[in-house]
C-alpha cells in the first residue's frame, strides 16, 4: 500500500518502508494515499489481539506475518488478555489503556513497534542493525525500552533530563534490564535532550554516523505510522465492550474524550471512524498548555507561548506533531499543509481556511484543564465513582463534563485513560489528602492504605531494585557517547 509525504505526494513509500523511515524526507509525515477498507462487524466480534491483526494489517500490508507479530508483541505482557480493558464508572466508560508493562498509554504501540521494525527491516533487505535514539520527559522513554528490550538487531539509547523526571520514572528507566539497552541522564531540561538528539540525526550522513558502528539511526516517537496504527484497535475495543453490555445497538455513534499531547491518540481515533467505526465526537482534552484547545476552537495555531510544567507532563507540548496528519486527511491538500508548516517554522503560527477549519468543527470539539481543576476531579470522581484516575485522565474526564454540560449531547462517552495513577503519586495522593513530606514511595504506599487501588506489579519494589544505569553527561557529550555504542 502506497503512502506519501503529508506535504508532497512525490515523496512516496510502500508501508514497511514507511514504518523504516519514520519521517518522509521532506520532513512530512507519512500518510495513506487512499484509507483501507475493513469489515467493521466481523473485525468487532474477535478478541482485541485478533482486531489488531485485522487494523494494523489494513494499515501495514506489506509487513507480512501480522497475526504473529501481534501475539510476539502483546502475548502475556499486559496485565489482561483483552489488553485494553474498560470500566463502567456509572457516569462515563473509561478505557484503561495504562494495563501494560510501564503503566503507560505508549505501551500499546511501543509493544507493536519493535516488531513492525524487525520485520520490515527484512522485507526491505536492510543488513545494519538499527540504533533507537529517543530523549524523554518520562513516560516514552520507559516504554520504548521495554518494547526493544532483547529485539534481536536493534539496539536502543534513551537520554532524560537529569533531575527532571519523577522518582518513579527515573527509577524505571535506570533498572531497565536487557542486552541491547542503553539509558543515559543529560544535565539540561528535557528540550536540550531533545535538541541533542536532533543534532545527532543532523550528524549522520543517510542515518548512518560517521566513526560510529555502522548502525542506522531510528526513533520511536510517535510520527512513525508504526506508532499509529496499533492505536486504532482500542477505539474498536472499546466500542465493542459497550456492544456486548448493550449500552449501544450496532451503528449507535459513540463519543470519546482523548488526554492530548502530540495528538497521535485522538488522530487514531479519527482512523478509526475513517474506518467505519461509529465514532460521534471526538474531544480534544488538553492541559494549560493549551494550543490545541484555541486551534480548533478557532482556526488559529500558535505556538508563540511559554511552555508550562504540570502535573500531567505527558501533555506538556507546544507543537502537537500529529495534528499535521489531520491537516492533510481532512483536506487532501499537500501544498497547504506545506504551507501551513512552513508559517509554523517561520512565525509560530498559521490559520487554517474557512473549509478547513469547518471540517475540524464537524469531527472534534476542543477543552483544557488546569492543574487545580485536574486535583478537583480527581477527588470529585474518586467520590462519587470511586474511580481513581490519573492527572492526565483526569484531564480527559473534566473535558468530557464540560462537553456535555455545554451541548447537551446524551450519546455515550468514552473517557481514554493514560496512565496509571502511580506513576503520578505526589499529585493524585495531593488531590485527595495533604501529601507533603512524603518521598514518592511513601506516597504510593499511602495511596494505595486510602484508596485500595492495588500498585501496578511493574512498580512495585522499584525503589530497591538494582539501578544498572547511572552515567549523567553533559549534553555536549551526546554525540560521543552515541558513537561509542
Ligand atoms: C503520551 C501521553 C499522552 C498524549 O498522547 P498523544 O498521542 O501524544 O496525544 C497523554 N497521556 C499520557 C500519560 C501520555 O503518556
Amino acid at each position: 500500500m502506497l503512502y506519501h509525504s503529508t506535504r508532497s505526494k512525490s515523496y512516496t513509500a510502500d508501508s514497511a518502508q514507511a514504518v523504516l523511515n519514520g519521517l518522509a524526507p521532506d520532513g512530512g509525515l507519512y500518510v495513506p494515499a487512499s484509507l483501507p477498507t475493513l469489515d467493521v462487524a466481523a473485525c468487532l466480534k474477535g478478541s482485541t489481539m485478533d482486531m489488531a491483526t485485522d487494523i494494523i494489517g489494513a494499515f501495514l500490508p506489506d509487513i507480512p506475518e501480522m497475526d504473529t507479530l501481534v501475539k510476539k508483541a502483546y502475548t502475556g505482557k499486559f496485565e489482561t488478555e483483552e489488553l485494553t480493558p474498560t470500566v463502567d464508572t456509572g457516569k462515563f466508560t473509561v478505557l484503561e489503556l495504562f494495563r501494560g508493562p510501564t503503566s503507560a498509554f505508549k505501551d500499546v504501540a511501543l509493544c507493536m513497534l519493535p516488531q513492525l521494525l524487525t520485520k520490515a527491516k527484512t522485507v526491505k533487505g536492510q543488513k545494519e542493525d538499527i540504533l533507537i535514539l529517543t530523549a524523554t520527559s518520562g513516560d516514552t522513554g520507559k516504554a520504548a525500552l521495554a518494547g526493544f528490550c532483547n529485539v534481536d538487531g536493534v539496539r536502543i539509547c534513551v537520554f532524560y533530563p537529569d533531575g527532571g523526571v519523577s522518582k518513579v520514572q527515573r527509577a524505571q528507566m535506570v533498572t531497565q534490564e536487557g542486552n541491547n539497552v542503553y539509558v543515559c541522564a543529560v544535565e539540561g531540561n528535557f528540550d536540550d535532550a531533545q535538541t541533542g538528539v536532533k543534532n545527532i540525526f543532523a550528524a549522520a550522513e543517510n542515518g548512518v554516523l560517521p566513526g560510529g558502528k555502522g548502525h542506522r539511526l531510528s526513533t520511536a516517537n510517535s510520527i512513525n505510522i508504526g506508532r499509529l496504527a496499533p492505536q486504532v484497535t482500542y477505539y474498536f475495543k472499546a466500542y465493542a465492550d459497550l456492544l456486548h453490555r448493550g449500552v449501544i445497538k450496532m451503528g449507535e455513534q459513540v463519543n470519546f474524550s482523548v488526554p492530548t499531547g502530540n495528538f497521535g491518540d485522538i488522530l487514531a481515533g479519527y482512523l478509526a471512524k475513517k474506518l467505519g467505526l461509529p465514532v460521534g465526537k471526538l474531544i480534544c482534552a488538553s492541559n494549560a498548555n493549551n494550543v490545541l484547545t484555541d486551534f480548533i476552537q478557532t482556526g488559529t495555531y500558535d505556538r508563540r507561548r511559554p511552555l508550562l510544567k504540570t502535573i500531567s507532563p505527558s501533555m506538556d507540548i507546544l507543537v502537537s506533531s500529529n495534528l499535521e496528519r489531520l491537516l492533510y486527511l481532512l483536506s487532501g491538500d499537500t501544498e497547504l499543509v506545506a504551507s501551513l508548516m512552513g508559517q509554523l517554522n517561520k512565525d509560530g503560527f498559521y490559520t487554517v481556511p474557512e473549509d478547513l477549519k469547518a471540517a475540524i468543527d464537524a469531527e472534534f470539539w476542543a477543552g483544557c484543564c488546569d492543574d487545580a481543576q485536574a486535583r478537583k476531579t480527581i477527588a470529585k470522581v474518586f467520590r462519587e465513582q470511586n474511580y481513581l484516575c490519573d492527572t492526565h485522565t483526569a484531564a480527559g474526564w473534566a473535558v468530557a463534563e464540560e462537553y456535555t454540560e455545554k451541548t447537551g449531547d446524551t450519546r455515550p462517552m468514552v473517557v481514554l485513560s493514560t496512565a496509571s495513577p502511580y506513576k503520578f503519586p505526589a499529585a493524585v495522593l495531593s488531590a485527595l489528602e495533604n501529601a507533603d513530606g512524603m518521598d514518592e514511595w511513601a506516597q504510593m504506599e499511602r495511596l494505595e492504605a486510602l484508596t485500595g487501588v492495588p500498585v501496578p506489579k511493574n512498580l512495585q519494589g522499584l525503589q530497591t531494585k538494582k539501578e544498572l544505569h547511572t552515567t549523567v553527561i553533559p549534553k555536549e557529550e551526546m554525540l560521543p557517547f552515541v558513537t561509542a555504542l
